[in-house]
């Protein structure tokens, strides 16, 4: 069957709590591989590296029959079928990319460390977005280990490390397979990565933020301390920001809002949650108009 995709370009926000799996700090590699698997599962990377023989086969064929066809006159027994094949290859062709921002959150939040030894906010901010870069660093090397072609991108210069984030430039990457990782927040203080998320989404023109945590979705209260919490599975913007659901900071869930960006808020531990995430199939809060 012909994979249907309900979003085709998508933008995955990857929490560090989500990061850290079990682990209350750090990174957990069994997480980041498990990221690197679906993401290569469902991008073109996967469906294109089976298709990729096929195709240059025929564009061989092709070519090498060419001088032949004009002689012979054998342009319909040769190109035909050849490009029919192409036309139905095609078909089955899914132009998708993922683009994912990072978050920091289980090696350091600013907010939370503020004042800590005179440490102002800002400072603290700024340790938090250099945070994000080594998360980002991490599944860069996980993606690249197993063949996906990536390139991070941080929102202020470390030109021996990343990019400097450039829209066009991420765009570009994008369309030609890569998987493009936004670090370092949106490169000012007191934001958030769930800012950034909503931010690099809008000017990449993602159609939908994926937010990858370590709950099934948003709940009308704290599962771990109230048994009986009732999960959501669609919430208007609306909603969220009256009823002051802890699903993003409230400039972040505004940005989605003003540019209609849909948010589906689910599980990562849950295998295969990506896939169906991008699918459309069920799964999570789906957050919308
Ligand atoms: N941060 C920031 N500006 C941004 C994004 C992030 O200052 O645009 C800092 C902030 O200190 C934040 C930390 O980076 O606490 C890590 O980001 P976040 O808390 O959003 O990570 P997550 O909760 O997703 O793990």
């Amino acid at each position: 069957d012909k994979p249907s995709y309900k979003w085709r370009r998508v933008l995955l926000k990857v929490s560090g709590e989500a990061l850290a799996g079990d682990h209350t700090q750090n990174i957990d590699p069994k997480i980041t591989m498990a990221i690197a698997r679906e993401v290569a599962s469902v991008t073109r990377l996967g469906i294109e590296a089976s298709l990729k023989p096929l195709l240059s086969f025929i564009c061989s064929m092709t070519f090498l029959f060419s001088p032949l066809e004009s002689s012979l006159n054998l342009v319909v027994v040769t190109k035909f079928p050849f490009s029919v094949l192409v036309v139905v290859l095609l078909q089955y062709h899914v132009e998708l990319w993922v683009a994912i921002v990072v978050g920091g959150g289980n090696i350091f939040r600013g907010s939370s460390r503020a004042g800590c030894s005179g440490l102002d906010r800002s400072s603290a901010d700024y340790i938090g977005m250099l945070a994000t870069v080594m998360n980002a660093i991490f599944l860069q090397a996980t993606m690249e280990s197993i063949g996906i072609p990536t390139r991070v991108q941080t929102a202020f210069r470390m030109s021996e490390v990343a990019e400097p984030y450039i829209r066009r430039r991420a765009v570009r990457h994008l369309e030609k397979g890569r998987v493009v990782i936004f670090a370092a927040g949106t490169g000012n203080p007191f934001f958030t990565t769930d800012t950034a998320a909503a931010l690099r989404c809008a000017e990449i023109n993602a159609e939908v933020v994926l937010k990858a945590t370590n709950v099934d979705g948003v709940y009308d209260d704290d599962p771990r301390r109230n048994p009986n919490a009732r999960l959501h599975d669609t919430l208007t913007y609306h909603e969220v920001t009256s009823k002051d659901l802890s699903v993003m900071d409230m400039t972040a869930i505004t940005l989605c809002q003003e540019n209609n960006i849909p948010v589906v808020v689910f599980n990562l531990t849950k295998s295969g949650n990506i896939a169906k995430a991008i699918k459309g199939e069920r799964v999570g809060t789906l957050i919308g108009g």
